[in-house]
């Protein structure tokens, strides 16, 4: 192997988990970020999928396996596989629901229990579109994150509104992370 092949031969893949309350729009956050899709009318279907998303980072290709609930969420049984091995977390609310922002706390618990605390976690209020029914502020979102150590952003997988910018924030800041250890 010549020195060139060894440089490109430094790969990366990254397994990041969405969770959070059913229907705040976790599938439909992937579908626009992987494939630039919005379903209005998606259905959970049962069984864990996920995509695979590339970004380049310093020059280099870094791959995050994103995986999504498909519906597993419904039932409270999250299995620990689902958890195995990630390093980066998306824990989703509806800015227009209130108890589905009071569940975050919950999800951060089960985080806990089956993942390293130094992950990269982003609190995600997605529907931001959804202004006139707003039902959590800005402000509350940020102070929850702040007070766990989360990164926050509001998206909306409906008009593409911040999407990649959040999957992208936390692939990087795996990336940083990994880059921290190997120094
Ligand atoms: P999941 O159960 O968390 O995976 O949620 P889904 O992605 O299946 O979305 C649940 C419902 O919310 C669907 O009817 C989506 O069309 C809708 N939805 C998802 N994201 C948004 C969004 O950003 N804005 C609005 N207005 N609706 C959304
Ligand atoms: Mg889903």
């Amino acid at each position: 192997m010549d020195s060139s092949e060894e440089d490109e031969g430094e790969e990366y893949l990254f397994k990041v988990v969405i969770i959070g309350d059913s229907a705040v729009g976790k599938s439909n956050l992937l579908s626009r970020y992987a494939r630039n899709e919005f379903n209005p009318h998606s259905k959970s279907t049962i069984g864990v999928e996920f995509q695979t998303q590339s970004m380049e980072i310093d020059g280099k290709e870094v791959k995050a396996q994103i995986w999504d609930t498909a519906g597993q969420e419904r039932f409270r049984a999250v299995t620990s596989a689902y958890y195995r091995g990630a390093v980066g977390a998306l824990i989703v609310y509806d800015i227009s629901r209130r108890t589905s922002f009071d569940s975050v706390a919950r999800w951060l618990e089960e985080l806990k229990t089956h993942c390293d605390t130094t992950m990269a976690r982003m609190l995600v209020g997605n529907k931001c579109d959804l202004e006139n029914i707003r039902d959590v502020s800005v402000e509350e979102g940020k102070n929850l994150a702040e007070v766990e150590g989360l990164f926050f952003i509001e998206t909306s997988a409906l008009d593409s509104t911040n999407v990649k910018k959040a999957f992208e924030i936390v692939i990087r800041e795996i990336y940083n992370n990994v880059s921290r250890k190997v120094l």
